[in-house]
């Protein structure tokens, strides 16, 4: 079980990282800056960073959405190009599927969220998940080959799928886009702020369906719970994030959704030297948005943890600090929603070509400061 690494030579102590996203590069970053003796390994499917809020943008074309992860990585961290394919927390070693085992004395558990696409019949052959690099990548080609006029849907009302069809309107002007959602678009949102994206979506020419759910979808068409078929010779799925199964195929602690359960300082109770961060984490009694704008500081949490108990301290406990949540609609108008620090949203609603500046200033800063490791940590949400 877990080593108690007072007093142990900091020299020796090897972190291993899952996952180079906001939370698991940010990590490496924190832990790095403030132990540069530590040794840290991180372990991730390729060579590149994916800037995943941006994939929308990289689907249209208007828009890269990777930089090389040697660029992205703290100098001094070990970058391991692979999959972790299962972790065994009692001998503390993760094992990688070209067959490779790492002994690690803590691991940081940041394997991100996925598209859940077995809800629809067809979802997985004919349908592109923005939510993934390769699918999104997919989609860019299939959308570059499309003849003029073909219809598009969009499946999926939250923010992800309100930015992808405000994308979509506004770069493939020529083909009508289709959004659908179960329930009201943005339904998380206040009212001023719903008024505004649907003002927003129409005028890019997108066509709001709502409480509709889609069963099945095909290469030229779509079908609805209520019958009805709409034409669709692209369909793309933004609908509600799953995770990767690594955690419950583990033998971890795991909510109903597989994420890693973990306390209020972010260690996995039953083996406190795996912490977890990000998208694939969910805090015990309050699990938070799966963001960036949650994965970057808890990422830098789950750094502090560990450096904690290497000095042979308690860890704290998690202060989440949302501030907002800020939605593209194309690349000159959107909607900034401002929030209290747990996420709900209050009366500010900023719009326009102000709007799309400011989200343009985020994505920007996500990866200047969350993740460039020649800058320090701007913000945790330790206190
Ligand atoms: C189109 C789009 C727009 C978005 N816009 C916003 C936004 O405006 N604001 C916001 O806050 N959030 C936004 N999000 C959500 C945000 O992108 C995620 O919440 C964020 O990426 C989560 O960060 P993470 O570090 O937890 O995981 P990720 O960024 O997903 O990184 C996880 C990494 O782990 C790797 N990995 C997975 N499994 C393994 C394994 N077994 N072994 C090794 N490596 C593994 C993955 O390949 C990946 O590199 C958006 C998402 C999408 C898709």
């Amino acid at each position: 079980m877990y080593r108690e690494l007072r007093g142990v030579d900091v020299v020796s102590t090897h972190v291993v990282i899952i996952g180079a996203g906001y939370a698991g590069a940010g990590a490496a970053k924190r832990l790095l800056f403030k132990n540069p003796n530590l040794q840290v390994t991180v372990v991730n499917p390729r060579t590149e960073f994916v800037e995943r809020i941006r994939l929308h943008q990289l689907a249209v074309g208007n828009r890269e959405a990777t930089l090389p992860l040697a660029d992205a990585l703290h100098p001094k961290a070990q970058l391991v190009v692979g999959t972790v394919t299962a972790i065994d927390a009692p001998e503390q070693e993760v094992r990688l599927a070209n067959g490779r085992t790492l002994r690690y004395d803590h691991l940081v558990y940041a394997v991100g969220s996925t598209s859940r696409v077995d809800h629809i019949a067809g979802a997985r052959e004919h349908a592109f998940p923005i939510a993934e690099y390769e699918s999104a990548s997919a989609l860019r080609t299939h959308l570059a080959a499309l003849p003029a006029g073909a219809p598009i849907v969009v499946v999926g009302g939250g923010l992800t799928g309100i930015e992808t069809a405000a994308e979509l309107g506004e770069q493939q002007p020529g083909s009508p886009v289709t959004l659908i959602s179960s329930g009201p678009v943005g339904d998380d949102l206040t009212e001023k702020a719903r008024t505004r994206i649907r003002r927003v979506l129409t005028s890019h020419g997108v066509d709001i369906v709502e409480g509709a759910t889609v069963t099945r979808i095909d290469t030229t068409k779509i079908e609805l719970a209520d019958g009805r078929v709409l034409g669709a010779e692209c369909a793309v799925i933004a609908t509600a994030s799953g995770v990767p199964a690594l955690a419950r195929d583990s033998g971890l602690p795991t909510d109903a959704h597989g994420r890693l359960l973990v306390d209020a300082t972010l260690e996995c109770p039953e083996y406190p030297g795996i912490v977890g961060a990000g998208d694939a984490t969910a805090i015990a009694g309050g699990a938070l948005r799966m963001s960036c704008q949650a994965a970057t500081p808890l990422g830098a949490h789950a750094a502090d943890t560990i450096l904690r108990r290497l000095d042979g301290k308690a860890p704290k406990p998690v202060r989440p600090r949302f501030v907002g949540r800020a939605i593209s609609l194309g690349r000159r108008d959107g909607v900034i929603q401002r929030t209290d620090f747990l996420d709900s949203p209050v009366g500010t609603v900023v719009g326009g070509r102000v709007a799309a500046m400011l989200k343009e200033q985020i994505c920007v800063a996500t990866v200047s400061w969350g993740v460039n490791p020649r800058r320090p940590v701007l913000f945790t949400w330790t206190r």
